[in-house]
C-alpha cells in the first residue's frame, strides 16, 4: 500500500492526474488529491513528472496488520478446545419388551 503526499506546492497542473496509470488522483478544488492511493502501483511516475516537486510517494509498511493477524491467530488457537478422546460408546442392552400376559376375559 502506498502513502502519497501532495504538498502545498501543487499548482493544479493536472500532470499527475493525466499520467498516473492507476488513476489515483482527482482534482479537488484546484489541487490534486490521491483519492485512490490504495490502487497505486508505486511506479513513482507522478513524483518524477510533477513540475513542482509536490508529490512524495512512500511504500507504507504493513507491519501493523500483520502483527494483528498474528494476535488473532494466537487467540483462535486458544479458543480451540484441547483434543479430548471421545468417550467410547457402550452399547446399552436393549430392554426386552415385556409382554404382559394376556388374561382371558371370563
Ligand atoms: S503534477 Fe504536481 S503540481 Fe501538477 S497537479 Fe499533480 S501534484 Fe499538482
Ligand atoms: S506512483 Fe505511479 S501509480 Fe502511484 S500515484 Fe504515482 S503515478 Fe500513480
Amino acid at each position: 500500500m502506498a502513502k502519497i503526499i501532495v504538498d502545498s506546492k501543487c499548482t493544479g497542473c493536472e500532470t499527475c492526474v493525466n499520467i498516473c496509470p492507476a488513476s489515483v488522483y482527482e482534482m479537488i478544488n484546484g489541487k490534486s488529491v490521491p483519492v485512490r492511493a490504495k490502487d497505486c502501483i508505486l511506479c513513482r511516475t507522478c513524483e518524477a513528472q510533477c513540475p513542482e516537486g509536490a508529490i512524495q510517494v512512500f511504500e507504507e509498511e504493513e507491519e501493523q496488520p500483520k502483527a494483528e493477524q498474528k494476535i488473532e491467530e494466537k487467540e483462535k488457537k486458544k479458543e480451540k478446545p484441547a483434543k479430548t478422546t471421545k468417550p467410547q460408546k457402550t452399547k446399552k442392552p436393549k430392554k426386552k419388551a415385556t409382554q404382559k400376559p394376556k388374561t382371558k376375559a371370563k
